[in-house]
C-alpha cells in the first residue's frame, strides 16, 4: 500500500512511505551489551544519488535532526528516500526490530544527510556494535581464537583512533564502510567466535604514550613488515616499523607471480598521470626489497610514480603487493612477490601463525606494533585522551 503526504516531519523529505509488516529474523539487542564498548561511532554506509530504502520489522520512528520534536511516523516499516528531495538532515531510529537498509540489517540508527542532491546515509552504532560485523569481515571466523583477539583489539583500536582524529577535524562520520577503512556489511557478517572475541576483550586498545594507535593490518606480509614511510611517504609512526615475522609462511598469498605487460603499464598510467609514450625501461627503486619507487622511460620523458600509488592504479589481485622481483620479457614484466596488502602494522596471516605456536593476543600485537602498551579504555590517562576535543560519550 502507498501512501503520500501523510507524515508530521517535512513531507518533501523523502519520496515514498510504503507500510509494510515484514517481519525481522534478528534480535536488536545481543548478549552482551558492550561494556566499555557502548561509546558510539558513525560509519558511512552508502552514498548516492539513486533512491534507498530504509525499512524494519516494527514501525520506523523519524524525525528531522533541525526541527526539534518533530513526531515519529508510526505505523511506517518502509520508507523509500529520494536523495534529491532530502534537505534538513534526517534520523531514523528503529523501535523493536533491526533497521534494513536496501534490504540488510544493521544495529544502532541512520543518520541521513542531503548535499545537493546527493545522500550520504550514516550508521550510528556503539563500538561493540560496529566490531561484531567489521572482525569477521577481516578475518575468517574459524581460525585460532588469539588471534581473532588480536584482530579484534586491532579493530577496536583503529576505530579509538578516528574517533579521536574525528573531533580534532570535525566531519559528519567517522570512517567509511570500505577496505580504505575498515569493511562493514552490518549483522549479516556477524559470527559467534568473533563475537565472543569481541566481547572477551571489550575496551581493549592498543596504546602509545597513552593514546590509541592508528593499528594498521594487513593480509600477508611475506616474511618481513615494513616502515609506514615507505609506503605512504607521509609519516613516519614510531610504532609502525618494519618488523621479521616469519610466521605467515602458511598463507595462501604468501607467493605470487603476475605477467604485466607494457600495454597494461602505459594503459593504467596514462589514464591518471600525463599520457606516456612507448616505454624503453622501468625501473625500481626499493628499500628493505620493498618498491618505493618506479621511474618509467619512454619516449616523452620520465614519469615517477610512488610503489603504493602504482600498485593501486590496477586491481588488487595483480600487483598483490610491493615486496617483488621482476623480470623484463619482450611484452612487459613478469613480477614475482611475497604477500598481499601494504605490509605495515599486523601482518594477519602471522597473528594466526603465532596463535598457532602458543603466542598470546597481547604478545602477537606487541610483535607487529613496536614500543606499544594493550591497555583498556577505562584506563584513566587513556581515559583522559579520548576526552580530548570534545565529550564523545
Ligand atoms: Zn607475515
Amino acid at each position: 500500500m502507498f501512501m503520500r503526504g501523510r507524515i508530521r516531519v517535512p513531507a518533501l523529505l523523502w519520496g515514498i512511505l510504503i507500510a509494510t509488516h515484514a517481519c525481522s529474523p534478528f534480535m536488536l539487542k545481543s548478549r552482551f551489551s558492550g561494556g566499555p564498548d557502548r561509546t558510539a561511532v558513525r560509519i558511512l554506509i552508502v552514498k548516492t544519488r539513486d533512491n534507498f530504502t530504509i525499512s524494519s520489522g516494527a514501525p520506523l520512528a523519524v524525525s528531522s535532526k533541525n526541527t526539534q520534536g518533530a513526531a515519529p511516523e508510526s505505523g511506517s516499516t518502509a520508507i523509500i528516500f529520494s536523495p534529491s528531495r532530502i534537505s534538513a538532515p534526517l534520523m531514523v531510529q528503529p523501535t523493536d526490530s533491526p533497521l534494513l537498509l536496501n534490504g540488510l540489517p544493521y544495529r544502532g540508527t541512520m543518520e541521513i544527510i542531503g548535499l545537493n542532491g546527493t545522500a550520504l546515509v550514516i550508521n550510528v552504532l556503539h563500538i561493540h556494535e560496529y566490531l561484531v560485523s567489521v572482525v569477521p569481515g577481516e578475518i575468517p571466523a574459524d581460525w585460532e581464537e588469539e588471534a581473532l583477539k588480536a584482530q579484534a583489539v586491532a579493530a577496536r583500536t583503529y576505530t579509538y583512533y578516528h574517533l579521536l582524529a574525528g573531533r580534532k577535524n570535525p566531519q559528519p562520520y567517522d570512517l567509511d564502510a570500505t577496505a580504505q577503512s575498515q569493511v562493514y556489511r552490518g549483522m549479516n557478517d556477524e559470527k559467534p567466535r568473533t563475537t565472543e572475541a569481541v566481547a572477551s576483550t571489550a575496551g581493549v586498545v592498543i596504546v602509545y604514550d597513552y593514546q590509541p594507535i592508528i593499528s594498521y593490518f594487513h593480509s600477508t606480509c611475506g616474511g618481513r613488515t615494513t616502515d609506514d614511510r615507505y609506503v605512504w611517504n607521509q609519516r613516519d609512526l614510531p610504532y609502525l616499523t618494519g618488523v621479521r615475522c616469519g610466521y605467515c609462511g602458511e598463507s595462501t598469498k604468501f607467493l605470487w607471480e603476475y605477467i604485466l605487460t607494457l600495454d597494461e603499464i602505459r594503459e593504467a598510467v596514462s589514464k591518471t598521470y600525463r599520457a606516456i609514450g612507448r616505454i624503453r625501461n622501468i625501473a625500481f627503486r626499493k628499500k628493505d626489497d620493498r618498491v618505493l619507487e618506479i621511474v618509467i622511460h619512454h619516449n616523452r620523458g620520465v614519469t615517477r610514480i610512488s610503489g603504493n600509488n602504482f600498485r593501486l592504479l590496477f586491481p588488487p589481485e595483480k600487483i598483490r603487493s610491493l615486496y617483488f622481483t621482476s623480470k623484463q620479457y619482450n611484452k612487459g614484466l613478469i613480477l614475482t612477490g611475497h604477500g598481499w596488502g601494504h605490509g605495515v602494522g599486523l601482518c594477519q596471516w602471522g597473528a594466526r601463525g603465532m596463535a598457532q605456536k602458543g603466542f598470546t593476543y597481547r604478545e602477537i600485537l606487541k610483535h607487529y606494533y613496536s614500543g606499544v602498551e594493550i591497555a583498556s579504555v577505562k584506563d584513566r590517562y587513556i581515559a583522559s585522551k579520548l576526552r580530548q576535543g570534545g565529550d564523545y560519550h
